[in-house]
């Protein structure tokens, strides 16, 4: 492996002779990670190498893992696309950000900027995008390489282990509100409150919704709770369908349970005109909607996918002005395979952020 420093760096971040560093790789799907020392590829045109300082850990990332998806991922390939970091090194030709700078490393990791999609803010759509931890490695290590272009600077006013679950749950679920089309006394119901479901909440909130939250764990109902949920309902114990009807029914709903049924009752609780956004990826891909009841009743179903930079932006700034909580838990990168299994089996408060 040649020597990778051909480019401006700091050199208290990056020793000239590192050929490799450390990073959880997906060898096989279904597999446990590894985590075991990677080359250091040469940065192509475009790209920043990140000194990684946190990385959250999105259910995405376990999906990556599994291979859930209709398109999937090749292995061997490093997850992460939570990543935040200080950037130690730059293609001669980038210009938007500086060494030193700390940046975050989004899903969104590439995007061509030229076509309909990109020109219009709409550059999730992009058809030549590339995505952090997915069809490129993401930030499951020490450092990681990114294009300048789709990195978004984090402000000083945010801490870089709330800012790495903004970076796609915030980023994902602002964005989910913002389609919505929620306003002023809305009823929004918000459907599992895991790592997306807790700013769901709150950003709803902060666009004057009163919230209903819903999960199948009494304890993410009391965090649902504390962040600004004026009612709750545990699906596993009680008819969300019936319970958010009684309400008058929600305007909107906003589908983040990695089940299936979820979209289903989620879609049962709208109102009249109501929208249903969907936004988690479950595995099984298939739900049942009846064709009748959407038509008559005005139903709305909207995909929503990430954001863009400049939602990243708010997002950072409403956190920066205090507005949002992040609910977190560190673990070190090593214990990667313990942390997938907490998030499935539910024993996790919010979102583990990974430290290198
Ligand atoms: P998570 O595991 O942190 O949270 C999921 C929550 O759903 C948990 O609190 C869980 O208890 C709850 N839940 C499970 N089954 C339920 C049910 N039947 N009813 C109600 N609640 C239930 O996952 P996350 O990181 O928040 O991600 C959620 C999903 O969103 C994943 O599928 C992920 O891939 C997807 N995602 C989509 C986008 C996008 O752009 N559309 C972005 C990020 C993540
Ligand atoms: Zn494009
Ligand atoms: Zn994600």
């Amino acid at each position: 492996m040649s020597t990778i420093i051909d480019h401006p760096s700091t050199d208290e971040f990056v020793a000239a002779d590192m050929t490799t560093y450390r990073a959880a790789v997906v060898h096989e799907f279904h597999e446990p990670l590894t985590v075991e020392q990677v080359p250091a590829v040469p940065l192509a045109a475009g790209q920043v190498r990140v000194r990684v300082e946190a990385t959250g850990l999105c259910h995405t990332d376990i999906h990556a893992a599994r291979g859930d998806w209709p398109v999937k991922p090749s292995p061997p390939f490093v997850p992460g696309h939570e990543g935040v970091g200080i950037v130690v090194e730059l293609a001669p030709d980038v210009t938007e950000v500086a060494v030193g700078d700390r940046v975050a490393m989004p899903w969104l990791g590439y995007a061509c900027g030229t076509c309909e999609h990109c020109v219009s803010g709409w550059e999730t759509l992009c058809m030549e995008q590339e995505n952090m931890g997915y069809s490129i490695d993401g930030t499951f290590g020490e450092y990681a390489v990114a294009f300048g272009r789709y990195v978004v600077k984090v402000p000083e006013s945010v801490d870089p282990f709330d800012a790495a679950p903004l970076t796609c749950a915030g980023v994902t679920t602002y964005k989910a509100v913002k389609v919505a089309g929620t306003r002023s006394s809305d009823l929004v119901a918000v459907f599992g409150v895991g790592g997306l479901g807790h700013l769901a909440i709150q950003y709803a909130a902060i666009a004057g919704g009163r919230v209903v939250a819903i999960d199948i764990h009494d304890e993410k109902l009391e965090l649902a709770r504390e962040l600004g949920a004026e009612f709750t309902v545990n699906a596993a114990k009680e008819d969300p369908i019936a319970a958010i009807q009684a309400l008058g029914g929600a305007d909107q709903a906003i589908a983040l349970a990695v089940a299936p049924k979820a979209f289903e009752q989620a879609y049962g609780s709208l109102k009249r005109g109501g929208t249903l956004v969907f936004v988690a990826l479950p595995a099984d891909n298939d739900v049942t909607i009846p064709i009748f009841q959407t038509v008559l009743n005005g139903i709305t179903i909207v995909g929503s996918i990430v954001g863009t930079r400049n939602d990243l932006r708010e997002v950072f700034e409403l956190h920066g002005a205090g507005k949002t909580h992040v609910i977190r838990e560190t673990r070190a990168l090593d214990d990667v395979n313990a942390a997938i299994a907490d998030v499935e089996a539910g024993r996790v408060a919010a979102r583990i952020v990974l430290e290198p």
